[in-house]
């Protein structure tokens, strides 16, 4: 196969590992910065170019679409799709598990377990907001932040208060959400491939933090999951239409609660934590599930 990974870096650690595990699987594997495609969109054929030349036709498009570029690179995704060439995962999917809240709402309606969450616009509904996901200490949370940057622990209601109040008055959207201390500081990555969860580790945050984040200074350990938790990540990453998801869950109380479902889930952390091959399992996945009668159907 020729598969197109679509990537500002071929250094990054996941863009390699995915051409390595492509070339060694005997496919030719190119790597794609989004930002330098351009598109001519029409109705008899619609094409993808670079530096003044279309672009190949693919078999398979890997996104890896970073947080800052996902407008215009889904776009490119959706041009990829509108060209017969199979996605692992579709762009909609992917603008869908961006938006946090959106992804929480569309999760509740199917009845995964998560933290009470709360979403307001204007500061006269903060105190009953605030009631609503418990009191403090309660999480509040940027709407666009990742890796851990725009996530606050709010330990008395006086500060949930202000830091909602600067937010709201710099435009900002937030949300509140219950704070699950039994978490310990701990959160559950688990990478979803298909209907399966084919790596999990757990994230333990650094003394004196909340936030497991690698990027903030969590460890990463092998862990057992319960058939509970694999059935609440692969049902999330289901839910979002995601056939490659990092799942990132809460052991509560009341069970697994799912924090968010990550498109572009990175794979040295995961890799290094478990032994486990996951770029060759996506490729795999893609030899196994690439229809060619799909694109002739979509060129039509
Ligand atoms: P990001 O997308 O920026 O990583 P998250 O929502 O995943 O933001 O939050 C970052 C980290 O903060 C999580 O990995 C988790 O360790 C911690 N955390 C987030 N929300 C909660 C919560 N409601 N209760 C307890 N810990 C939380
Ligand atoms: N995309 C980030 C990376 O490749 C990690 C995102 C995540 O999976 O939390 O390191």
């Amino acid at each position: 196969m020729k598969i197109a990974i679509l990537s500002r870096n071929p250094g990054l650690y996941s863009t390699r590992r995915l051409v390595e595990a492509a070339t060694s699987r005997g496919h030719q594997a190119d790597v794609i910065d989004v930002l330098k495609c351009y598109m001519n969109i029409n109705a008899q054929e619609p094409s993808i170019h670079m530096l003044g030349q279309a672009l190949p036709s693919y078999d398979a498009v890997i996104p890896r679409i970073g947080a800052s570029v996902t407008f215009y690179g889904t776009a490119v995704l959706r041009q990829f799709e509108t060209m017969g060439v199979y996605a692992i995962s579709e762009s909609v999917a992917i603008t869908r598990s961006r938006d946090k809240l959106r992804s929480l709402q569309l999760l509740s309606r199917k009845g995964i377990g998560l933290p009470t969450t709360g979403f307001a616009n204007k500061p006269v509904d903060i105190p009953d907001l605030l009631t609503m996901v418990g009191g403090a200490p309660c999480v509040i949370k940027l709407l666009e932040g990742t890796q851990g940057i725009g996530v606050v622990l709010a330990e008395t209601r006086k500060a949930a208060e202000s830091v909602i109040e600067a937010f709201m008055g710099l435009k900002a959207n937030i949300m509140v959400q219950e704070y699950i201390k039994e978490a310990g500081g701990a959160d559950i990555r688990c990478f979803v491939i298909g209907d399966k969860v084919i790596a999990a580790m757990k994230r333990q945050a650094a003394p004196g933090e909340f936030r497991s984040n690698l990027h903030r200074g969590g460890v990463a350990s092998v862990v057992k999951l319960t058939p509970i938790e694999r059935q609440t990540a692969v049902k999330a990453a289901q839910i979002m239409g995601l056939n490659v998801a990092g799942v990132d869950l809460l052991r509560s109380q009341k069970g697994p609660m799912v924090m968010e479902v990550n498109s572009s889930p990175g794979l040295e952390g995961i890799e290094s934590a478990t032994g486990i091959d996951v770029a060759s399992k996506i490729i795999r996945f893609i030899e196994s599930s690439r229809r060619p009668q799909i694109r002739q159907a979509r060129i039509r």
